[in-house]
């Protein structure tokens, strides 16, 4: 299963340092990394101090975003090239406060999930409805909409993605869907994959997951693992979840 943390853009001064420190001192001391992919995702400045700490203890790092060049004048941009060399396997592609704040579209993410194979980054796709798709039912028509563009864009390496759904009404807010909800739209996402001729992609849920709720999302055999924002920059409620994830082995 993957454990993914998000720490979006929290921390000043060691907090980051810190927080990889206790990430690794529980994981270990769980034994979570035998049998579980751990990634921490901080805010790019702390990636190679997060990279330096894990060193040599399977603690994965992610990046939250990456440029769609690998080089060039693109000024503030990080691309998945340097996030590579940083140290980093992974990169959180298309979450959905890139697409609101940043205006990220379809395309443009297709184009991101391009750059992260390119740099041998494996990109962890967020895809996800407003409140009000889900209300109007069209949900899985705008989640299929936002999965085909990427694997148009890359036909021949869809299969390295991580997906992960993320419901936008779920995230920080507390609200999750019932399990069967999580069920049916991972279970789709392995569908559409899978008549597209990929198999074996891994899809995870993303959106208020907490040490209370996760025991029942990780017993959703569609779902390969967990997305956590909030949770994740509390060293208690994160070590709760990898707790969970050790009695979760398949
Ligand atoms: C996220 O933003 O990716 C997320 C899952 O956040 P939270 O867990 O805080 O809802």
């Amino acid at each position: 299963m993957y454990l993914v943390g998000n720490w979006k853009m929290n921390g000043q001064g060691a907090f980051a340092t810190e927080l990889a420190r206790a990430v690794l001192r529980e994981a270990v001391r769980m034994n979570v990394l035998e049998s579980h992919t751990v990634i921490c995702c901080p805010p790019a400045l702390w990636i190679r101090d997060v990279v330096q700490i894990c060193a040599g203890s399977g603690i994965a790092c992610g990046a939250q975003d990456v440029h769609t060049h690998d080089s060039g004048a693109f000024t503030g941009n990080i691309s998945a090239a340097m996030i590579k060399t940083a140290g980093c396997d992974y990169a959180i592609v298309g979450h959905s406060e890139r697409r609101k704040y940043h205006a990220e579209t379809d395309e443009l993410i297709a184009q991101k999930v391009a750059a992260c194979l390119r740099s041998d980054i494996i990109p962890i796709l967020c895809v996800g409805e407003t409140q009000a798709q889900r209300d109007s039912g069209e949900y899985l028509d705008i989640i299929a909409a936002q999965l085909t563009a990427v694997m148009k864009k890359n036909t021949e390496l869809s299969q390295k993605v991580i997906i992960s759904y993320e419901p936008i009404w779920a995230i920080g807010t507390g609200r999750v869907p019932a399990a069967p909800e999580i069920d049916k739209v991972s279970s789709f996402i392995h569908t559409l994959y899978q008549s597209a001729g990929f198999t074996d992609i891994s899809v995870l849920y993303g959106g208020s997951v907490n040490p209370k709720n996760c025991a029942e999302i990780m017993s959703i055999s569609s779902v390969n693992g967990v997305l956590v924002g909030g949770a994740s920059l509390d060293v208690e409620q994160w070590t709760d979840i990898m707790q969970t994830a050790t009695s979760k082995i398949r």
